[in-house]
């Protein structure tokens, strides 16, 4: 073979053969001779239409005659003698070539994936909790009570009369701040004495009594449980299951038997554990609440200060949602403060 001849196959575009052939880059035409030598084909290069080159793909070039060619680019010698005869290659190309290029692409591809996982699921979870039925929500919740009641909480210790009162104020309050907001109070304590409050799906509140013993003041109560309406006005709850979970595990927990094994407690604690983001609107809902309602805001600040403390002092929370160590508490503190300061 000559610099300028390449082993090709033939498709004439009238059968389905392909056909043995070589292509020869003749000054600026292209010719196709069959294995005997005979010329079947011969065109300007400039009417013909090439694929882009490849390394591992043959180049497809179409004649107008409506055959085409398969041609193997033979570790860059093809594309050397069509540069020799003067095919310009395109800027594409020549940009797929220049490395930098290819990296730049590359890293906004990145970028634009990250983008869309850490950006696009929240944003879809939203705007798919803030259409989901009612229903849906408020199953999804029970069904997260029913495995956390199996297997992790216990009734309260508290008297019923003590419970009752508390749930008056907190729905006293409620109406005044935040009209409307669907909730439902559940008290229950833990073997370990969690200090702990959470929200979940479809608005179940439910507060420790470890929580209500660390708080000690009535007025710290109600900024948890402020905070926790915050979550449950936000949707928070049914934003991090959707954003958290697969379809199958949601299905799952909606309709299967999800609450059956004790694995199902880590995964609802886990799924309670919100972003920085959802805590900030939380304490904010809560001082708001707070406000509304003409309570100080320093026993609120004071619990969150003594977490702080008693965190550093035990070493890692373990407890989701309120004492979560995800979004730092000594930011939220700091925040607060800034409140109490106003
Ligand atoms: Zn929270």
């Amino acid at each position: 073979m000559r610099a300028n001849e390449f082993r090709a196959w033939f498709f004439s575009g009238r059968d389905g053969e392909a056909a043995a052939v070589v292509m020869r880059v003749d000054g600026e035409r292209v010719v196709v001779e069959a294995t005997d030598g005979t010329v079947r084909e011969s065109e300007p290069l400039t009417t013909v239409m090439m694929s882009e080159p490849f390394d591992h793909a043959p180049r497809l070039i179409t004649l107008r005659s409506g055959g085409t060619l398969e041609v193997e680019e033979e570790g860059g010698r093809l594309a050397r003698a069509l540069a020799r005869a003067g095919v310009a290659v395109s800027p594409v190309v020549q940009l797929r070539r220049w490395w930098p290029a290819v990296l730049v692409a590359l890293a906004g591809l990145i970028a634009l994936v990250s983008l869309a996982y850490l950006k696009g699921l929240p944003l879809a979870a939203h705007w798919v909790a803030d259409r989901l039925p009612a229903g849906i929500e408020g199953r999804l919740g029970d069904q997260m009570l029913v495995a956390l009641d199996r297997h992790y909480l216990g009734p309260s210790q508290f008297d019923a009369e003590w419970r009752e009162r508390l749930a008056r104020r907190f729905a006293d309050a409620a109406t005044k701040a935040a009209p409307g907001v669907p909730y439902r109070l559940e008290f229950r304590a833990t073997s370990e004495e969690s200090i702990n409050a959470f929200a979940l799906p479809g608005g179940v509140v439910i507060v420790l009594d470890g929580l209500v013993r660390f708080a000690g003041d009535e007025a710290a109560v109600l900024g948890v449980l402020g905070h926790e309406l915050g979550h449950v006005a936000y949707r928070h709850s049914t934003r991090q299951v959707l954003q958290s979970v697969g379809v199958g595990m949601l299905a799952g927990m909606l309709w299967g038997d999800f609450s059956g094994t004790a694995a199902s407690v880590p995964l609802v604690l886990g799924v309670l554990k919100y972003s920085r983001g959802f805590e900030r609107e939380a304490d904010d809902f809560a001082i708001a609440f707070l406000r509304a309602n003409e309570i100080s805001i320093e026993p609120f600040y004071d619990v969150l200060v003594r977490l702080v403390e008693r965190e550093e002092r035990r070493g890692i929370a373990t407890l989701p949602d309120f004492i979560s160590t995800h979004p730092s508490l000594a930011e939220r503190i700091e925040h607060v403060f800034k409140a109490l300061d106003e």
